[in-house]
């Protein structure tokens, strides 16, 4: 083995992509496999969108694009959060990422350095622990409990503050747990945060359209007091059932956003030129299949939530947004792993140990609900019978 650099060892990674390899390789052996593992909607990308992107490849479009993508994209953008978070913002901040992820790439990198602290939430999207600690920088997590919804305490966050602190990493609504914050403990926060003018505010939404009950997306670019250090994280892959596309979107402070396009360039030029039409598409077209989606999840999440709670040892709260529901799984005896492997080897249902989202998940398992109603029907019977 050549000599890797150091911090390479420090690198984690987002155990769906294991369990949907493993997932694959079982059925493929002829067993009856439900994924409730991986976080993608199992919609179909609208057709409306996948024509764009073809229409761009006939027209030629086949060149590299600007490095912070295409103009009339990066208008689009801003014309929808003006639509959507009612904000301004002015589409040079606005960068075209391949995905959401290479965002908090980009982000962690820009902010973390040994000495550093980097306040993030736990359990939480795995790759915000990985790069952390990738970068040297010290992960500080950000307790998320069941009893608050999987929402954070902001009394809490702001006491974990220290003048090491670089970075804060927010996420509503939430991977893996489905934990929408509320706007009081949002406003808290960013009160708390005007005594802290170098903490610089990493905003996860992408998750902002999936939201339940009547619920309104909050934003952290609605505070005029933090706006000149958010950066909005947002993409297509989960909206509108693009995962597979890479397409994603960050909205950076001014004086961030050289440092942004620069790592761009560095690293992948810009995001591939028809799928940047399909963007125009997706935000520009109709929205009633985004509409239909969330109509859809909302129906499984009364579905799973009601049969989860059914499973002997289960117990789990109503999720408020995204399509993900975390279940309390202490009452099996079984650690969150244990769990996991039993059901994907003898129930054939594949889902995620909450200890694959950080330490803090441990006593829950992560279903993804963007699956048919009947498959999360079936899981939960087998799944019941497992555990009986
Ligand atoms: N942020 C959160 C909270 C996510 O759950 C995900 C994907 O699961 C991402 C970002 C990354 O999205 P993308 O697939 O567009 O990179």
């Amino acid at each position: 083995m050549p000599k890797l650099a150091a911090n390479l060892s420090q690198l984690g990674t987002e155990t769906a992509f294991e369990v949907l390899a493993r997932a694959g390789k079982l059925a493929a052996a002829g067993k009856d496999i439900i994924n409730l593992g991986i976080g993608q909607p199992d919609f179909k990308t609208p057709p409306h969108i996948v024509e764009a992107a073809i229409k761009a490849m006939r027209d030629g479009h086949h060149g590299y694009t600007p490095a912070n993508g295409i103009p009339a994209l990066r208008e689009a953008v801003a014309a929808d959060i003006a639509k959507y978070r009612k904000v301004e913002i002015d589409p040079d901040c606005v960068m075209i990422m391949p995905g959401g992820k290479p965002t908090m790439f980009f982000a962690i990198i820009m902010f973390g350095e040994p000495g550093a602290e980097i306040i993030y939430p736990n359990p939480g999207f795995p790759i915000y622990e990985s790069m952390i600690r990738y970068s040297g920088a010290t992960p500080v997590p950000m307790r998320l409990l069941e009893e608050n919804g999987f929402a954070f305490s902001a009394d809490e966050v702001l006491a974990q503050i220290t003048p090491r602190t670089r970075l804060m990493i927010l996420n509503s609504p939430a991977n893996p747990t489905g934990g929408v914050v509320p706007k009081e403990e949002f406003d808290k926060l960013v009160a708390g945060l005007e005594k802290w003018p170098d903490v610089v505010i990493l905003a996860d939404e992408i998750y902002a359209r999936i939201l339940y009950d009547g619920r309104e997306h909050v934003t952290l670019l609605s505070y005029p007091e933090i706006r000149d250090r958010v950066i909005l994280l947002d993409g297509w892959s989960k909206t509108y059932a693009m995962t597979g596309w890479r397409l994603g979107y960050s909205v950076w402070p001014k004086d961030l956003f050289y440092y942004a396009e620069k790592l761009a360039v560095n690293n992948h030029s810009c995001v591939n030129a028809p799928t940047q039409y399909a963007g125009i598409a997706a935000l520009q077209g109709p929205q009633d299949a985004v509409d239909e989606m969330c109509k859809a999840f909302d129906n499984r999440r009364r579905v799973i939530v009601r049969a989860l709670n059914q499973i002997p040892g289960f117990r789990c709260v109503e999720p408020g947004g995204a399509f993900y529901a975390f279940p309390n799984i202490e009452g099996t005896g079984m650690t969150a792993k244990e769990l996991q492997n039993k059901m994907l080897n003898e129930a054939g249902v594949a889902t995620v140990a909450g200890t694959s989202f950080g330490a803090m998940g441990e006593g829950f398992i992560r279903f993804s609900y963007a699956a048919s109603v009947q498959d999360i029907e079936r899981a939960c019977d087998k799944l019941r019978a497992m555990l009986a």
